[in-house]
Formats: structure tokens, sequence, C-alpha cells
């Protein structure tokens, strides 16, 4: 992109045209997409407009934009997206739940930066009940072979057969974390769905299905 004052001196060249007229003033006021931009008779890009979706990850996709292993790709799932997202983090591909895809590279450099510790829920059926002390020792953090894992929230939300429910909130992101959490108090995860990151839920999307957010949910990311 020019600078100001690089722009400023195209413009008095008489070298910049918007729909058609050149430009004979600084500081006219244009719409980069709706307006047409011409400098010495060339358009000038316009910029992509931003989008922000959230996703149901089902198992059995990977969240990566390319997998050389040939296996499905959570964008597959999107239709009739122009632009070019990106999965903000990354789940598992047996882990299913709230993925945020989006163009916006300096939004998913922030809420991806540790400084940030945007908390994210996960729910976990996990082979056997945990008990209470067990839970305390997750929630307190584990050693993990790449370090302690920080304070977490934990609970136990009920018992299906001879399994157990955890919700569990992280705020880092490290690689397959609430898996080896669960796996270090000997209670390995059977399934795994997060719930929400941040303000995010899932709410009622079901796996597969997502929604492109509005102005509103988007500023809270922010
Ligand atoms: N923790 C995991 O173990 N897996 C995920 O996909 C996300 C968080």
């Amino acid at each position: 992109m020019a600078s100001r004052r690089h722009s400023e001196e195209i413009i008095a060249q008489g070298r910049v045209r918007v729909n058609g007229k050149t430009v004979a003033v600084q500081g006219l006021k244009i719409d980069p997409f709706k307006d047409r931009i011409e400098v010495d008779g060339k358009p000038v890009g316009r910029p992509e407009k931003k989008i922000y979706i959230v996703l149901n990850k089902p198992p059995g996709y990977v969240t990566t934009v390319q997998d050389p292993r040939g296996r499905r790709k959570v964008t597959d799932l999107l239709k009739n997206i122009k632009q070019r997202v990106y999965p903000v983090g990354r789940l598992d591909y047996d882990t299913e739940g709230l993925l945020l895809l989006t163009n916006d590279g300096d939004l998913a450099y922030a809420m991806t930066h540790p400084s940030h510790e945007i908390p994210k829920t996960y729910l976990a059926r996990v082979r056997g009940v945990p008990a209470g002390c067990k839970l305390k020792d997750l929630a307190g953090g584990v050693v993990l072979d790449d370090g302690p894992t920080a304070p977490a929230k934990v609970r136990l939300l009920g018992e299906k057969g001879d399994d157990g429910l955890l919700e569990i909130t992280i705020h880092e992101g490290r690689n397959r974390q609430v898996r080896r959490m669960c796996e270090h108090i000997g209670h390995p995860v059977l399934a795994l769905r997060r719930v929400s990151v941040g303000p995010l839920t899932i709410g009622g999307l079901k796996p597969g299905e997502y929604r492109i957010l509005g102005f509103k949910e988007v500023s809270r990311l922010k």
C-alpha cells in the first residue's frame, strides 16, 4: 500500500482515477469496497472483506489447510465462502466442537497468543470416574512432558456407566493438552468436544454446521 505522502504525490500528478474520473483534490473520501480505483490506468486491488466463522467441527477432520495424508479438512465443510479463511488454533482430528475460522490474521494472532489467555472450555468423556483428589490435581496443574499446566477449572458433570463426564476450562493451547492432562491422572479421554472459546459458544450448531459472526460478536473478540 502507498504511504500517505506517496499517495498525495501520485494524486497531484493526476495518476489516480476513481470511478473513471481523475482525482483533482487531496482527501477525497472513497469506499474501497464500492469505488473503482485506478492508478496509471490499472485497477488497484480491493481489500478482502474480513469474515469470521464459527464452525462445529465434526470428529474425523483435520484443522490444517493441507494434509499430507489426504484426510478431510475443516475448510471442505464451508460452502459459498469466497474468502480464503484459516482456523484459529487447532483441534485434534478426533476432537469436535467450536472452531473459529477467519481471514483476519491480526485477530488470529491475538487470539492464539499465550499472553491473552483466552479461556477454552471442553467436555471430556473419560474412562472411569475420577476421584475428587484427582480432579483437584488436574485443576491445580499437572506436570506434562512439555512442562506444568496452568491452573484449570475442572468439574465432574456426571457419570455415564463406567465413564465420567468432565468440564474443563484451560487458558493455554498446547498440543493435545486436555487429552494429555486426563491421561496424566489415569483417566484417558474417550471423546472430546470444545464448547466455548472466550465469549463464543457452540450454541445449537450441529456437527458440520457453521455460522458467520455479526459485527457485535466480532467486536467482543477484540
Ligand atoms: N486439547 C486436546 O487434547 N485436544 C484438542 O483438540 C484440544 C484441546
